[in-house]
């Protein structure tokens, strides 16, 4: 059992962190809670909108061939009947006739009731898109879904995107946004939420140079993670069987991570084809293809999509960050976040609450603020705002003490080493924007 993969801690204790220290809070706390909704405290969404900034800047910024998007929730409802979503997003329900308790007739393994023993009803489609009205009359007509993922938004942009842009295949559209699924089992904390945020990618390509384009970035986005510090050991890559592909893809991976509960999805990249382009053309009317200026024909690209949790990545990063170390006779709770990922980039500490000494350490507070997220801490002992400091993944510790008075310099910490090194103050944002160039 040498090689036997473990998770860095169980899911009790990182809930319970996050509860602590501000990242994740349950929903509605005050009124008990709603079931599996979190909402993202100040520690968590600065991580949260790391892990979004890390996705854009590899996929848009740093990249010729893609460009991003922002499209609405809300979606004319034609887009769920061309892509499928009305007629086949669908779970099969039982509901037991004695307790009336509902579950997953695909997830059951026995005939009879789970709780009770109780008889079941015949399976029946649930159709997993919310649905509300637009407007303030409550008809049929006015209906319209929470969109159940960001996909779509980017196929009936396409035209305007390819216009606007004047992109030339292959390239790729990236889009980040809230999505909703009405799922009967949500549950492992943020892992499954019926609310939750997508980063997707569709990346356009010529039919016949899909499957190299579904290699590449199948390695690119395993990438990703390896880069910001994901231990490879807690990464694999699963490859579909044909029987699990969904009815619009050819090909398609998941990126997995080993959480608490195992080895689940966190990444899943797909070859759709040309199907929504497609389904797009047909339900529209409006040609949604590409002229090739080679054989001098449209054609409909084949479309590569790389689709990403942002909850699931905060999690999974928060979950690999988190060490125990012992330190004297108490245990040291490291969160080793890559720097670009760390809600705060360096917190500054003055030794003592006495004068002048505050009023140095808020200077240079103020200074490192143009720059970074700086947290400022003058409470209780050193040891425990290391600690604190330490427990939350802030990479680099500024100490201010009564040399820095004198010698006009500062001590800085570093959260993973512990080393210590004495800077001028006038040296300070040089120093760690070295440190913290990535
Ligand atoms: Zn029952």
């Amino acid at each position: 059992m040498a090689n036997e993969v473990r998770a860095t801690t169980t899911m009790e204790k990182i809930v319970s962190l996050a509860k602590r220290r501000g990242f994740i809070f349950p929903s509605s706390e005050i009124y008990g809670g709603l079931n599996s909704c979190w909402d993202y405290g100040p520690l968590g969404v600065e991580l949260k909108n790391n892990v979004k900034r890390a996705w854009w800047k590899a996929n848009v910024q740093e990249r010729d061939d893609l460009v991003g998007l922002d499209a609405g929730i809300l979606m004319h409802p034609r887009v769920w009947e061309a892509s499928g979503h009305l007629e086949g997003f669908t779970d099969p329900l039982v509901d037991c006739k004695n307790c009336k308790q509902r579950f997953r007739a695909d997830h059951l393994t026995t005939e009879r009731c789970p709780e009770c023993g109780g008889e079941l009803t015949e399976a029946r489609n649930f159709n997993l898109m919310f649905k509300t009205y637009l407007g303030p009359v409550e008809e049929s007509a006015a209906i319209v879904y929470l969109r159940p993922e960001t996909a779509q938004g980017i196929f009936v942009n396409f035209q305007n995107v390819l216009t606007t842009t004047r992109k030339k295949i292959p390239f790729g559209v990236a889009q980040i946004g809230k999505s909703f699924r009405n799922e009967i089992t949500p549950g492992n904390f943020t892992f499954r939420t019926r609310e939750f945020e997508q980063m997707e990618i569709e990346y356009f390509v010529k039919p016949g140079t899909d499957e190299e384009f579904y290699k590449q970035w199948v390695e690119d986005r395993f990438k990703w993670y390896i880069d910001l510090g994901i231990t490879p050991e807690r990464l694999r890559l699963r490859p579909h069987d044909p029987d699990e592909l969904a009815h619009y893809a050819k090909g398609c991976s998941d990126i997995e991570y080993y959480f608490p509960m195992g080895w689940s999805e966190l990444e899943g990249i797909a070859n759709r084809t040309d199907f929504d382009l497609k389904r797009h053309s047909e339900f529209s009317g409006n040609k949604l293809e590409v002229f090739d200026q080679e054989t001098n024909e449209h054609y409909i690209p084949y479309v590569i999509e790389p689709s990403a949790g942002a909850d699931r990545a905060t999690l999974a990063f928060l979950l690999d960050a988190y060490t125990e170390e012992p330190d004297k006779d108490e245990t040291r709770v490291v969160l080793r976040l890559h720097p670009a990922l760390a809600p705060y980039k360096v917190g500054v500490l003055p030794l003592s609450r006495k004068e002048p000494l505050v009023k140095l350490a808020k200077e240079i507070t103020a200074k490192l603020r143009r720059y970074w997220m700086t947290d400022y801490d003058d409470a209780k002992s050193i040891g425990r705002r290391y600690r604190r400091q330490d427990e939350i993944g802030t990479p680099y510790c500024v100490t201010v003490d009564f040399d820095s008075l004198e010698d006009q310099a500062v001590t800085i910490r570093d959260r993973d080493t512990m080393e210590q090194t004495r800077v001028p103050i006038a040296e300070l944002v040089n120093v760690l924007r070295e440190k913290l160039e990535f």
